[in-house]
């Protein structure tokens, strides 16, 4: 804020008599709520590949996340407002990451470390691995490489300090009347299904050659025989 504007402020709208200029600070509500979340944001303890070794060097001494108040870990997701993705999201592994993230209070973000969990990385369109863990849950913070440094990820970390700061009390979702629905978790089995997309999975197969009818009436003809 520039010195004329603070001077209005202080000379007009607030009245600070002259002796307390210098010992009042005048803010809103929404700058200091954001800056005690901003500056208190634990990540959820876990990883998922290569990339969870850059989490752990960013965690050590010399990157020292202590200065961000984000240093301590939690083995638990009720007491998590931050999910760092870091890693190849397996089909088989991503059921328990929705469940972590279910499990997680509000407010609570995700950042996606790495092109694995951004977008599949090296093994995309691969049997095992999902294109993306925002195919599931909302990411917050994408931060690029394979694998990313402790460098850049204190940079998304403090992309999402800046995130933080850009939020309203007015507006947070958290504070809405309505409940905030849970994610279903993803039905693993010879494939991965996403109950959200039952109704379209359901569509598509109908639409198939040879699917319903006709395969009922095939399948009749062997049991016949
Ligand atoms: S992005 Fe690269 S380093 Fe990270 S988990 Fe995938 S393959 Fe490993």
């Amino acid at each position: 804020m520039s010195d004329m504007k603070q001077e209005n402020i202080n000379s007009t709208r607030f009245d600070i008599p002259p002796e307390l200029q210098n010992q009042v600070a005048i803010t809103t509500l929404d700058k200091i709520y954001n800056w005690g979340r901003r500056s208190s944001v634990w990540p959820l303890m876990f990883g998922l590949a290569c990339c969870a070794m850059e989490m752990i060097c960013t965690a050590a001494s010399r990157y020292d996340l202590a200065r961000f108040g984000m240093e301590i870990m939690r083995p638990s997701p009720r007491q998590a407002d931050l999910m760092i993705v870091s890693g190849t999201v397996t089909k088989k592994m991503i059921p328990q990451i929705v469940r972590l993230y279910n499990q997680m209070p509000e407010p609570k973000y995700v950042l996606a470390m790495g092109a694995c969990a951004s977008g599949g990385g090296p093994f995309k369109e691969g049997y095992n691995v999902v294109s993306g863990v925002d195919r599931y849950i909302p990411v917050d913070v994408y931060v690029p490489g394979c694998p990313p440094t402790p460098q850049a990820l204190l940079h998304g970390l403090i992309t999402l300090q800046r995130k933080i700061d850009a939020q309203s009390i007015k507006d947070a979702r958290w504070y809405r009347k309505e409940e905030i629905a849970e994610i279903p978790i993803p039905i693993y089995g010879p494939d991965i299904i996403d109950p959200r997309q039952i109704e379209i999975i359901k569509q598509q197969t109908r639409r198939q050659p040879g699917a319903n009818g006709s395969r009922r009436s095939r399948s009749a003809g062997i049991v016949g025989r």
